[in-house]
C-alpha cells in the first residue's frame, strides 16, 4: 500500500484521510492536542465556547450527503437560532433561523463531529511537522527537535495557507500560488456567566464596528450555562495582531459593551483567543494543489473561501483525484 502523511488534522486533513484510507496507509499528524483545527471548543470548568468557526451552511448536495449521518449520529443538529442585525450599537434587524437554508453546529461541541471523524485515523496529536524532505523517492518528515518522524510515498498538507507555504520545499510546482493566498486574523472573547443575562439574539452580526459577531454560544443545542462569543472584525484584528493580549481583551470589552448597552467586562469568565490565520481573503480557481512528479499535496479552505464547507469540498475533490494516482 502507497504510504501517506497528511499535515492537519482539521476537517480538510481528516477528510483526506478518510476518503484514502481504503487503498492507502495513512498517518495523520496534528500539532494541537486533538483534532478539529480552527472548528474548535474551548471549556472553562463550568462554560464552553465554540471560538473558531461559528455555524455552517451546506450548498452542495457532497456536503449535505456528509452531514446526513453525522446528523443521525447526533453529532451535528440544527441550530435554529434568534438572529439578528447590528448597526454599530442599533439594532436594526431581527429574524428566525429556520430551515432555508438550516444553520448547522456540532453537538454537544462545535469540534466534536471532526473528533468523531478522526476516531478511526491513525493520528499522531502533539506533534508539529517541521521540515518535509525528499530522499531517495521517499519523503522524510522532522517534528521542531529535528526528530526523524517517518517516510512516505506522498505528502498532503492542510495547514492553513501560510503555514503550507512554509513547510513546503522550493522545489514543488505550486508553492509559489500558496504564497499569494493572504490569510486575515481574528480575536475570540469569550465570556461565561453563572446567571443568564437576557439579550435580544442568539446570534448577532454587527456592522460598521470593530466587532463582527456576538453570539448566546449556550444557545445552540445541547449546550449548558450561558457563555457569549465576540468575534473582531478581521480588518481590526489585523491592525492589531502584535498587541499585548490583555490590551486587546480591553478593548473587546469596551467595543462589545457599547454595543450591547452593559458592561461584559462583569463576566464570570473571560478567556481572549488570537487566530492569525482565521479567514482567507481570496478564492482561487482550483479547489487543491498537486504536484504529481514530487507526490505532495495540499487541501483546505484557503483554496476556495474561509468556510467549513469549502475545507471539506476541496478535500474530496483532492481525495477523487488521487485516487486515480495511488
Ligand atoms: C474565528 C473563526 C470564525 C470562523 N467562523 C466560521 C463560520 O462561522 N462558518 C464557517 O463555515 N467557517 C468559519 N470559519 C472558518 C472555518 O473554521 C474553516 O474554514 C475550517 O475549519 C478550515 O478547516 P481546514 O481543515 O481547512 O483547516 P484547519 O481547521 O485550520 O486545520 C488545519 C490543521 O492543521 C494543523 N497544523 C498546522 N500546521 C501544522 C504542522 N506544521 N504540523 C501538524 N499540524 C499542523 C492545525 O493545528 C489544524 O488542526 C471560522 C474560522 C475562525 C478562525
Amino acid at each position: 500500500m502507497t504510504d501517506v502523511a497528511v499535515i492537519g488534522a482539521g476537517l480538510a486533513g481528516c477528510t483526506a484521510a478518510r476518503q484514502l484510507s481504503e487503498i492507502a496507509k495513512i498517518k495523520v499528524y496534528e500539532k494541537s492536542e486533538r483534532s478539529g483545527g480552527r472548528i474548535a471548543t474551548r471549556f472553562s470548568c463550568v462554560h464552553q465556547f465554540d471560538h473558531g468557526a461559528q455555524f455552517f451552511t451546506a450548498r452542495s448536495s457532497e456536503f449535505e450527503d456528509f452531514l446526513t449521518p453525522l446528523v443521525d449520529l447526533g453529532c451535528v443538529a440544527r441550530w435554529d437560532g434568534r438572529f439578528a442585525e447590528y448597526d454599530g450599537a442599533q439594532l436594526v434587524r431581527q429574524t428566525e433561523w429556520g430551515s432555508s437554508p438550516p444553520h448547522w453546529v456540532g453537538t454537544p461541541t462545535m469540534s466534536g463531529f471532526v473528533e468523531r471523524l478522526s476516531d478511526d485515523l491513525d493520528c499522531v496529536f502533539n506533534v508539529e511537522v517541521a521540515r518535509a524532505e525528499k530522499e531517495k523517492d521517499r519523503w522524510v518528515l522532522f517534528d521542531t527537535q529535528g526528530n526523524l518522524l517517518g517516510d512516505y510515498d506522498w505528502i498532503i498538507l492542510t495547514a492553513p495557507a501560510p503555514q503550507t507555504h512554509n513547510l513546503l520545499p522550493n522545489e514543488i510546482s505550486f508553492k509559489s500560488q500558496v504564497g499569494l493566498i493572504k490569510m486575515l486574523g481574528c480575536y475570540s472573547l469569550m465570556l461565561g456567566y453563572q446567571r443568564a443575562v437576557n439579550l435580544p439574539f442568539d446570534a448577532a452580526l454587527v456592522k460598521n464596528a470593530n466587532v463582527s459577531w456576538i453570539s448566546v454560544n449556550s444557545s445552540k443545542p445541547n449546550r449548558k450555562n450561558f457563555s457569549m462569543l465576540v468575534h473582531s472584525t478581521n480588518r481590526w484584528a489585523e491592525h492589531n495582531m502584535n498587541t499585548d493580549l490583555a490590551e486587546v481583551q480591553g478593548k473587546l470589552f469596551e467595543f462589545t459593551s457599547e454595543i450591547l448597552g452593559f458592561n461584559v467586562k462583569s463576566a464570570d469568565y473571560v478567556e481572549t483567543k488570537r487566530w492569525r490565520f482565521a479567514n482567507s481573503v481570496r478564492q482561487t480557481d482550483q479547489p487543491f494543489f498537486l504536484d504529481r512528479d514530487n507526490q505532495v499535496a495540499s487541501c483546505g479552505d484557503w483554496c476556495m473561501r474561509g468556510r467549513i464547507e469549502a475545507a471539506f469540498l476541496s478535500a474530496k475533490k483532492l481525495a477523487v483525484e488521487l485516487l486515480k494516482d495511488l
